[in-house]
């Protein structure tokens, strides 16, 4: 399976010596990622043929393997170039460009076996390799390696981890809210990515439609669909950080609605929001180890005020843009009023004005 015929664009990239070869030599294992069969396993081989490595006739694990890598790859390019680099604790072997702790290339091992825990990612600090586990699905049997979002919500993972807790610690997820996020994060990635870079099945409104072989909810309750309902004012309703990380990742996708229906151009808006959200999550680290929804809203707007230097921004003050921010968030129940008991469900008081 040629690599080169995934549908995949990274966007324009502007960064001097960027990106780097995803392999160093025949097999799955590189400067970004390391993924194998097993845990810490072997690797899959393929074959130079004319300066072009071919991985063939591969069985079932082995294009799990293959495919987690290449996404993976696919995930470190696309949050390198907007903004997740060595000095902000990246995942490398080698730092490149800026100045981190080498030395920790995502680690991907993939089971052949069923597992409730089918998916996840282990990020510990900057200098040490974070573990992806991918098994299959315990109902469906299907091999979650083979999932594109289970991949690129694995790694946005260990991307929120190292950004919002900060490249030393990683406690952003002690708290039930600070959990939650991190989920809506992750679907949110995942979809949007798979969306807006060129892969088949657009547009993509449920999060694991295919490990989960539900083409309605995928993994989750409910779609991401014109339907869903649930608001910040519903927190205290939930016990699982899945469900309620929903209501982030959905205050997302209508991020980037309202900020493509501003500026007339709904992929610009998305493209917009993933600026903003990978800029706040470094707000976020300057301050919390353990945030709630309104530290993340908060740290939203710090980083939309001023607005990003990128091209995607030219042309909007800070004014327009945190007013149709600001619409999002009160339509989420989140507006100027909201308040929460730290970061737990129970005791958030919604703000809809
Ligand atoms: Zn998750």
């Amino acid at each position: 399976m040629p690599l080169l015929e995934a549908a995949y664009e990274l966007p324009a990239s502007g960064v001097a010596g960027f990106p780097w070869d995803w392999v160093d030599g025949n097999t799955t294992s590189g400067q970004n990622v390391v993924a194998a069969s097993g845990f810490h396993g072997t690797p899959v081989f393929g074959t130079q043929v004319n300066g072009q490595l071919r991985f063939a006739d591969a069985d079932a694990a082995q294009t799990g393997v293959l495919n987690a890598f290449f996404w993976c790859n696919v995930a470190h390019d696309f949050f390198y170039l907007l903004g997740f680099r060595e000095v902000d604790g990246n995942y490398q072997t080698v730092d490149k460009l800026t100045k981190g702790r080498p030395g920790d290339p995502m680690t991907v091992s993939v089971f052949s076996t069923p597992s409730t825990n089918f998916g996840n990612v282990q990020a510990v600090q900057d200098g040490l390799p974070p573990d992806m586990l991918l098994a299959q699905h315990p109902t469906t049997g299907r091999q979650a390696a083979l999932d594109a979002e289970v991949v690129l919500h694995e790694y946005t993972h260990a991307v929120t981890e190292r950004l919002a807790a900060g490249r030393l610690s990683w406690n952003v997820a002690a708290k039930p809210q600070g959990r939650a996020m991190a989920e809506g994060l992750s679907d949110f990635f995942a979809l949007s990515i798979l969306e807006h870079l060129g892969a088949p099945t657009s547009p993509r409104r449920a999060f694991g439609v295919w490990v989960a072989n539900d083409a309605v909810h995928g993994l989750r309750r409910v779609p991401y669909d014109a339907q869903f309902a649930a608001t910040f004012a519903d927190l205290g309703g939930f016990k699982d950080e899945h469900d309620a990380g929903q209501v982030w990742a959905m205050t997302l996708f209508r991020s980037a609605e309202a900020l493509g229906q501003l500026v007339g151009d709904a992929e610009r808006g998305v493209r917009m929001t993933w600026q903003l959200v990978l800029d706040s999550l470094k707000v976020l680290a300057a301050g919390h180890s353990g945030p709630s929804f309104l530290d993340a809203r908060d740290a939203l707007l710090s980083a939309a005020n001023p607005p990003p230097k990128k091209p995607e921004f030219s042309g909007l003050s800070a004014p327009v843009l945190a007013q149709s921010i600001r619409a999002v968030f009160s339509r989420m129940g989140m507006g100027p009023g909201a308040t929460s008991k730290g970061a737990a469900f129970k005791g958030v008081q919604a703000d809809f004005s």
